[in-house]
């Protein structure tokens, strides 16, 4: 066979908990779609969070930054568990993730919310309601009130106690945002809407006012604005009209778990963070779930799918980002289900054997 004509450097961080297990499964469905799609992969593999914590006494060792910032993308697996939770030295595995983020200054947070046909069921919401959403919210991650300063305790005028913190936008942290937000609107249903609280906040104002000014650089994206608390009400009341979400760090926290519970499952939802340049970070919404760790029962798809999210995002190998999706969804489509998802009339498989349906999925679309 031809060698081939492209290669890509892929740090694997399994992590902890059900971590190592998923990323396993995902690791294998790169291999396959890059030996289909005729480029090939490196994988290194290296430790974060409490395996690193055991291993070197941090979290996030050098070395594991450097590589991760070396490479053409970085797919992670899980952080923390138990066994880390009271530690003497008060590193948190936690923090490992916070310091990755940091270090590769991943400022765009993309989590897909898709209801698929297969899984209707497990949502919160009634099915005519559910039935077809796929939306994306696009959360701005490194600044806003979580980092604004001033910040602080004080006291006010009449001696009382206070906490308080700043919501901070520059022009230019809104401008990169945005940009992320249009060309991902442009990659999927081509509407972008816009979620602030420009009522009443500055920091909102000139979020709209710069968001506005660049949708004439993207004509073929619709824009529309949405104030955020009407926002939260629209994604459980018709979750369907939405295609992409851009919006600010505290307002995306909160939307993006609101528009997971509507698909209802967590073992199914992948996410991608990324930067202006270098490697994007890829990893299922999901923690490591040490109830389950190491029993081979963790559903591998939020983590296959995160794969699929690395190729179309951060590699812009689209089709075989497709080949992975389309794949996930013959796999349900042929009954295969982890205890996660599974209900009656189904077939309960563990995580390997997910994977080698995954597999078996991808191959036989060829
Ligand atoms: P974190 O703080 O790390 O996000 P968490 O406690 O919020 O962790 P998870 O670790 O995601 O949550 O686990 C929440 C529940 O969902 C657990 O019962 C876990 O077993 C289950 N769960 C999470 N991910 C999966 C998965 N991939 N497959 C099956 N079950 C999962
Ligand atoms: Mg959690």
């Amino acid at each position: 066979a031809a060698s081939p004509s492209k290669s890509y450097t892929i740090t694997l961080l399994p992590g902890d908990g059900i971590g190592p297990e998923v990323i396993s499964v995902a690791k294998n469905a790169l291999k396959l779609v890059a030996s289909l799609e005729g480029f090939a992969f490196k994988f290194t593999e290296v430790p974060v969070g409490g395996a690193a914590l055991d291993l070197t006494g941090v979290p996030l060792p050098e070395e594991t930054l450097s590589i991760a910032k070396g490479s053409d993308a970085v797919l992670l697996g899980a952080i923390g568990g138990y066994k880390w939770d009271n530690n003497e030295k008060h590193l948190k595995p936690e923090t490992g993730l916070l310091q990755l983020r940091a270090g590769l200054k991943v400022f765009a947070n993309l989590r897909p919310a898709t209801v698929l046909p297969q899984l209707v069921d497990a949502s919160t919401l009634k099915k005519d309601v559910a039935e077809g959403v796929d939306l994306m919210v696009v959360r701005e991650l490194t600044g806003g009130i979580y980092f604004g300063k001033p910040r602080g305790f004080g006291k006010n005028e009449n001696g009382e106690e206070i906490g308080f913190n700043t919501e901070v936008y520059t022009t230019h942290e809104i401008d990169r945002i945005a940009r992320v937000a249009f060309e991902t609107a442009r990659k999927r249903g081509g509407k972008l809407c816009s979620v602030d609280k420009a009522n009443v906040l500055e920091a909102s104002m000139l979020w709209r006012k710069r968001v506005t000014a660049l949708a004439s650089e993207y004509p073929d994206v619709e824009l529309s604005h949405m104030y955020v608390d009407n926002a939260a009400m629209q994604l459980v009341r018709n979750p369907k009209q939405f295609d992409t979400i851009i919006t600010n760090n505290i307002f995306g926290d909160i939307l993006s778990d609101e528009a997971s519970m509507i698909t209802g499952s967590i073992g199914m939802l992948p996410s991608a963070s990324l930067g202006e340049s270098g490697p994007g970070l890829f990893e299922p919404i999901h923690g490591s779930a040490p109830d389950i760790a190491g029993q081979d029962k963790a559903n591998p798809l939020a983590t296959v799918l995160s794969a699929a999210m690395l190729l179309k995002y951060g590699l812009g190998e689209e089709k075989a980002a497709r080949r992975i999706e389309a794949a996930v969804l013959d796999t349900l489509d042929r009954g295969y289900r982890t205890g996660d998802i599974h209900s009656a009339g189904q077939k309960l498989v563990g995580c390997k054997e997910m994977g080698e349906q995954v597999l078996k999925s991808i191959d036989s679309k060829v």
